[in-house]
């Protein structure tokens, strides 16, 4: 093996084997990939290479993320963003153009709500907020130029839920593309394409990593979009590092574990909330009060950790920052899915009507800790209130 001399640190000949079989998969980092022959440098110019040619051609420890996602949701096409919003992002630009008209639910993740008002309008694509429970009253938003709707469902902050088979059955005959952030359900809560969905996003970030320290998001297409889909991704060149889905893989293992623990002591935490004298409502899909139960109970399988409640009266920033700040467990922070509890809490402005328009909604991610210790942590501060 001559080629072993010129190389520095090699110590196994290139290509005849591996060195090791590890269980997890090697992490591949690379900007240059090497041909084997100038004949598949040939191929590349006609179009005709199959192979792997750059860094940002989706490395195999990518492929091997996207096609666990894509079986798992049971999609045509999966691709793999740096973050939850960048798959947003781009989901959104792969399917409009200039003139066109997009709808989009009024609790979907505000961030994406943003660059929709801010950078699609700079490309003349107009967009409308529809309340956040819509079902078939969709129909009364659509327009002839309407070609999207984004929904999110349960919103990551109020909860509401969305007749999902009630849209996409009226954007199928109107040949509207539908697009669901299934994020708080994640893969294994519920199926977006049985339900007619054709584009699922997910923030990696949340419960598919797990640990609060990846940031990652995937977009799943079903087989109608695929073509258009995949090939919109490669003009994007986008390069997600090898790292992230690493890691995002490795999550995926555990997933179904931690959801467990994290739907149990979710409810278990909702449903004492429920019988808190000064806590008003619980935002949690799946207590029979929440006023969309009953579609949850039809589209979805489980619950994950995060919901939200509110109080029965307003209190001032002085009083919530006695009640939050005298919490132990619970920890201050926005993206959530992972083992540390968390808790953020905001007074809701919505551009459609809303039941929970100006009240507090008190939000938290429920993790991995034990749960009496994390009622008792609740029950203490709820105390001062
Ligand atoms: C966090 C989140 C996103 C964005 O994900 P990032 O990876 O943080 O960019 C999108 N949608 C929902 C519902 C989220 O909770």
């Amino acid at each position: 093996m001559k080629q072993e001399t010129r190389m520095f640190g090699k110590i196994w000949p290139e290509r005849d084997r591996t060195p090791a079989t590890t269980i997890n998969p090697p992490l591949y980092r690379g900007s240059t990939v090497l041909f084997d022959g100038y004949q598949q440098m040939i191929q590349v110019n006609r179009h005709e290479y199959e192979g792997i040619t750059y860094g940002t051609d989706r490395l195999p420890t990518q492929r091997q993320f996207e096609e666990a996602m894509r079986e798992l949701e049971g999609g045509a096409v999966t691709r793999v963003f740096q973050s939850g919003i960048a798959a947003i992002q781009t989901a959104l630009l792969a399917f409009t153009r200039s003139g066109d008209h997009i709808l989009v639910c009024d609790n979907a993740y505000g961030p994406g709500q943003r660059f929709c008002r801010k950078v699609l309008k700079k490309f003349d694509i107009d967009y409308t907020p529809v309340p956040a429970d819509v079902g078939a009253d969709i129909a009364q938003y659509i327009r002839p130029n309407t070609v999207l709707i984004l929904l999110e469902s349960p919103g990551s902050i109020t909860f509401e839920i969305q007749d999902i088979p009630a849209i996409t059955a009226i954007a199928r005959q109107k040949n509207i593309i539908t697009v669901l952030d299934a994020t708080w359900a994640t893969p294994l809560y519920v199926k977006p394409f049985e339900l007619g969905i054709d584009v699922s996003i997910h923030s990696v970030t949340k419960y598919i990593s797990g640990y609060s320290d990846v940031l990652a998001g995937t977009v799943t297409v079903n087989e109608r979009n695929a073509e258009t889909f995949a090939a919109f991704y490669k003009l994007m060149e986008i390069y997600t590092p090898a790292e992230e889905c690493y890691l995002a893989l490795r999550g995926l293992h555990s997933m179904a574990t931690r959801l467990r623990q994290h739907q149990q002591s979710a409810l278990t935490i909702a449903r004492w909330l429920e019988s808190v004298a000064i806590v008003d409502q619980v935002l949690h899909p799946a207590l029979p009060s929440h006023p969309e139960h009953h579609l949850w109970q039809r589209d979805f399988t489980g619950s994950s950790g995060l919901f939200a409640f509110t109080f029965k009266k307003e209190y001032t920033d002085e009083q919530l920052t006695a009640f939050i700040d005298s919490l132990r467990l619970f920890r201050l922070g926005y993206s959530w899915g992972g083992y540390q509890s968390l808790l953020t809490a905001a007074r809701i402005v919505r551009a459609t009507p809303s039941r929970y328009a100006g009240k507090t909604v008190v939000r938290l991610s429920i993790g991995l800790e034990d749960c009496e210790d994390l009622r008792h942590d609740l029950e203490q501060g709820l105390a001062l209130l």
